[in-house]
């Protein structure tokens, strides 16, 4: 399978969750085993060089990604969750969305001064999520070796917000 064959197996839902959102459904590109392993195996291949010791995936399909490319890296996982799931003591950081805020949450000790990571999520939009989540790594003092999606919405110019950091995508849009 080649990275192009990727955006068969993405399924646009109009309208979804309300009026007006295209929402990419990778659950069918997930079922998929050869388009699953070629997307791990492709953001693997990105990072490979860059010592990563952590990857942190962002709840909730950042999760999917995130550990699976962990394991193919040799890192950890460490979760980026929302408000109130972490067991332990948590930093937390409050963004704005489209409407009202929302909070996620680290774990106060999750991540040493200097340790190399690269954050994942599935899919950048307008940046908010992982603006915010960097801002939690930040102040960790970890070194952010890369930011990983799968898919990014190029017309909605997020990478904007995530300038001097190195960002990959397998698939545009
Ligand atoms: P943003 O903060 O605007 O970059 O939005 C990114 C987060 O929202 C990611 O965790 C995505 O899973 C989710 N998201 C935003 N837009 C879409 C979309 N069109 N389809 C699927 N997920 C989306």
């Amino acid at each position: 399978m080649k990275i192009t064959d990727l955006k068969k197996h993405i399924r646009d839902i109009p309208n979804f969750p309300k009026e007006g959102i295209v929402f990419k459904d990778i659950s069918t590109l997930l079922k998929h085993k050869d388009a699953f392993k070629k997307a791990i195996d492709a953001l693997a291949s990105n990072f490979k060089k860059e010592k990563v010791q952590y990857v942190v995936g962002i709840e909730a399909r950042g999760f999917i990604f995130g550990a699976a490319l962990a394991y193919k890296l040799g890192a950890g996982f460490v979760p980026v969750r929302k408000k109130g799931k972490l067991p332990y003591k948590t930093k937390s950081v409050t963004y704005q969305l489209e409407y009202g805020m929302d909070t996620l949450e680290i774990h106060e000790d999750a991540l040493k001064p200097n340790a190399r990571v690269l954050i994942v999520d599935d899919l950048l939009a307008t940046g908010g999520t992982m603006t915010a989540v960097i801002d939690l790594i930040k102040a960790q003092k970890a070194k952010i070796v890369g930011v990983a999606f799968l898919i990014e919405l190029q017309f909605l110019k997020g990478k904007e917000h995530l300038k001097d950091l190195p960002i990959y995508s397998i698939i545009q849009y």
